[in-house]
């Protein structure tokens, strides 16, 4: 059996794969170019791929008939054409609930940092701004005394409120495949999503991106946020229409974004969304500890090694 891993993962995932694998890896810091996953995909049984890789009907279709396992190392599969993979006999590894802890963490370090201004406190010190204590600079508001709403209450949406409950904030979510009351004994409300949008004073986004989602946020819902409201995108940036985005923005019509994943990525760096104050960027970095992603590379890993023990025992 041959397996290709794209690029470079934990070294320890790696091991383990060439236990039961003849591997060829691409060891390097940058997404494989399609030329060459083209070029090499139609001599492995199973793919180890990152967000980074597109695995398209183009791609896929080469790797025909030897392709039987596409592995993620992401929860997010928007990068792979999964329904003409799952079409062809392929089947499809995401991580499910890996990366929940890491995410919901990242979360809440996005909206803090923007809400308290910490990166703009710190340039401002670092430039030699600072020359008194100051009561009107940098302030924000608690966690306390606002209202979070979560847009996609799955594994990350339910782990960013279970943060936020320990805050003393009230959460309200928006999740057409979900419904409860209650979370870890706190009261937690489900909304329409115009509603969520018109009551939050901060939304964050977790929903996977698909055909339903894309360009779900776009002006016609972000121009119903609170004028002191932010908007924080953990999901995919293909979810929220870009423009948009910029439109309210600049025109404060909202008090700002905290965005680790943006359409399209990575953005160029021209963009004059990267010159707007109330905007803090992150190159999706969501599941980015240490642990997180190590344990996405095992985990990944191990997607492919249990997929032909069980199917192909005598392969092992
Ligand atoms: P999950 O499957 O546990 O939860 C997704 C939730 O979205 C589900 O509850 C589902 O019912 C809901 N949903 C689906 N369509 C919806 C819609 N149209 N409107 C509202 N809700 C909808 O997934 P998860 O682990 O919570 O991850 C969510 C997404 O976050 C992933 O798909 C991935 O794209 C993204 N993500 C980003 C990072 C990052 O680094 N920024 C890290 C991990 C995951």
């Amino acid at each position: 059996m041959k397996i290709l891993i794209t690029r470079k993962i934990d070294s320890e995932a790696v091991s383990l794969l060439k236990e039961h694998f003849e591997v060829k890896y691409y060891n390097e810091n940058i997404p494989l170019p399609k030329k060459i996953l083209k070029k090499e995909i139609k001599d492995y049984d199973a793919v180890l791929s990152c967000v980074s890789e597109k695995l398209d009907q183009e791609v896929i279709k080469i790797g025909l008939p030897k392709l039987k396992v596409i592995s993620n190392m992401s929860v997010g599969l928007d990068n792979i054409d999964v329904a003409f993979a799952q079409s062809n006999g392929i089947s499809v590894f995401n991580l499910s609930n890996l990366v929940t802890d890491a995410t919901a963490d990242m979360t809440l370090a996005m909206y803090l940092s923007l809400n308290r201004k910490i990166n703009l406190a710190h340039n401002y010190v670092k430039s030699g701004d600072w020359v008194s204590w100051d009561p009107e600079i940098f302030c924000g508001r608690t966690l306390k005394n606002i209202i979070w709403g979560i847009i996609g209450f799955g594994n990350i949406g339910k782990a960013v409120a279970k943060r936020c409950l320990g805050f003393g904030t009230t959460i309200i979510y928006y999740d057409p495949y979900v419904y409860e009351t209650n979370l870890n004994g706190y009261n937690i409300t489900k909304k329409s999503l115009i509603d969520l949008i018109k009551q939050s004073d901060v939304i964050s986004l977790h929903v996977p991106l698909n055909k339903k989602t894309n360009n779900m946020i776009n002006y016609g819902n972000l121009s119903l946020m609170k004028r002191n409201a932010v908007f924080v995108n953990m999901a995919r940036g293909g979810v929220v229409n870009s423009n948009d985005l910029f439109r309210v923005l600049s025109t404060k019509m909202i008090s700002g974004a905290a965005l680790d994943v943006f359409n399209p990525e990575p953005i160029d760096k021209g963009n004059s969304i990267l010159s707007l104050d109330n905007v803090l960027i992150t190159p999706h970095i969501g599941t980015a500890t240490i642990d997180c992603r190590k344990v996405m590379a095992i985990g990944a890993a191990m997607n492919v090694i249990n997929y032909f023990k069980e199917y192909e025992e005598n392969e092992f």
